[in-house]
């Protein structure tokens, strides 16, 4: 069992930035302050051959609550992340109601996440043709950032720029020193679909084109608008690695994620009606899928983040590919799915803090998050990298069970959670609602 309130921990394998040590940590007022030798920590809790992990920072998960509660809410995605080893997460601003585009909006977010939290949630703001005009106001209110589309978003009140549009708001970041994170597929570029349920058809309908062109797009405007902060959410299309790294290459400040489905599921193996692997971008074939894993190994993709964003079951599993939801619910599944591919393909898990905790924290701007350094939150996870299970949805806590994942073999356990140096109860939640 975990100490409910930690003054000191210690582990052979602890996970620091430059490499995985002995060490013991001292926890003073929810902070790491000091790391001291694993042979002085004589008393503290042991983790004993356990890893010891900073606590994940998912930058982009669906929470939808207010308005489609049902789908998911603040209690039960906050447990799973907890289950999951994610000990803060920021909320993206569309698929609740209303979308998270104006003050208004985010205090009733605020409010409905209140007191429901087992884990520390910050928000993203949107950025609509609507409210272009007005978003320093949001930014002031502490978002992290805005989100934008450049096609459609899969919901009538959140409309994707156009090219203009996509300017003005890349100007408006530039003022602001604001972040970007635009859903890369470009409209023109997709393919309509007459209602499938062949996977093939949908593969096709969204073409690895439609991210090359709206990133290309992208990096030019963000240039052109002198230096506008801008992220790549959710990259699928290994073509567009070199468009990336090209930008990165001129200068453009632009980074870019990718998600634990592009990294671990193929085309190949979805079967033909099974819209559970439904998600936009897509899943694209297991040769792509290794690009996306050398893109990483090579740092032209920044970080790993889930885009967990669930349905209810009747919109998800009831119709064809053309009309399910589109969205993978992975939050608790982020650390196991991508160690199990990762150790496979030489990674250490030095690279799994940096990409799933690191990374995205410094990225979106979360301050005193994301590594085991002293003055740091003391946010960790005592995690078994040799332990291995089968996915049962039954244990997921998020709050509709469908997973793409049901069944499947992977390799590491979090067996404790720790949020400001307390474990984590999801019975008394004790998330804090943060700002940038
Ligand atoms: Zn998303």
């Amino acid at each position: 069992m975990a100490s409910d309130e930690l003054t000191a921990i210690r582990s052979r394998r602890v996970v620091l930035p430059d490499g995985e040590h002995p060490a013991t940590l001292r926890i003073d007022n929810g902070k790491i302050s000091a790391i001291l030798p694993y042979e002085s920590g004589t008393g503290a809790y042991d983790c004993g051959d356990d890893a010891l992990l900073p606590g994940l920072v998912d930058t982009h998960v669906h929470i939808n609550e207010p308005g489609r509660t049902e789908w998911e809410g603040f209690a039960t995605a906050t447990r799973a992340a907890a289950a999951g080893g994610v000990t803060t997460l920021l909320d993206m601003p569309l698929n609740s109601l209303p979308p998270t585009v104006d003050v208004a909006a985010l205090k009733l977010k605020q409010e409905a996440a209140q007191g429901q939290c087992a884990v520390d949630v910050g928000f993203w703001g949107g950025a609509i043709p609507q409210n272009l005009g007005a978003l320093r106001p949001l930014h002031e209110a502490g978002v992290y950032g805005f989100k934008c589309f450049l096609a459609d978003s899969g919901v009538a009140e959140f409309p994707p720029l156009n090219h203009a549009q996509l300017a003005a708001a890349l100007s408006e970041m530039r003022r602001l020193d604001g972040l970007l994170i635009v859903h890369a597929e470009s409209a023109a570029a997709l393919r309509q679909v007459v209602d499938s349920s062949r996977y093939q058809d949908f593969l096709d309908s969204r073409p690895d084109g439609a991210e090359v062109e709206a990133i290309a797009e992208l990096a030019d405007l963000a240039e052109l608008a002198g230096g506008a902060r801008i992220h790549v959410l959710h990259l699928s299309a290994a073509a567009a690695l070199e468009t990336v790294a090209a930008a990165k290459r001129r200068g453009v400040k632009l980074t870019a994620e990718t998600c634990p489905h592009y990294l671990t599921l193929a085309a190949e193996a979805i079967p033909n009606g099974a819209t559970e692997f439904k998600c936009c971008p897509p899943i694209r074939e297991a040769g792509n899928r290794d690009r996306l894993w050398a893109g990483l190994a090579a740092g032209t993709i920044d970080c790993v983040v889930s885009d967990h964003s669930p349905a209810t079951p009747e919109l998800k599993l009831t119709g064809s590919f053309t009309t399910a939801w589109g969205g993978i619910a992975s939050l608790q599944l982020g650390l196991p799915l991508m160690w199990t591919q990762a150790r496979r393909r030489g990674h250490t898990l030095v690279d799994i803090a940096r990409w799933m905790a690191d990374a995205p924290a410094r990225l979106a701007g979360v301050k005193g998050k994301g590594r085991i350094s002293p003055g740091y939150q003391a946010d960790l996870i005592q995690f078994q990298p040799d332990a291995d299970f089968v996915v049962d949805p039954a244990s997921l806590a998020h709050r509709h069970p469908v997973s793409p994942y049901a069944g499947h073999s992977l390799t590491g356990v979090v067996r404790s959670t720790w949020l400001a140096g307390a474990t984590v109860d999801p019975g008394k939640p004790k998330g804090r609602l943060l700002s940038r």
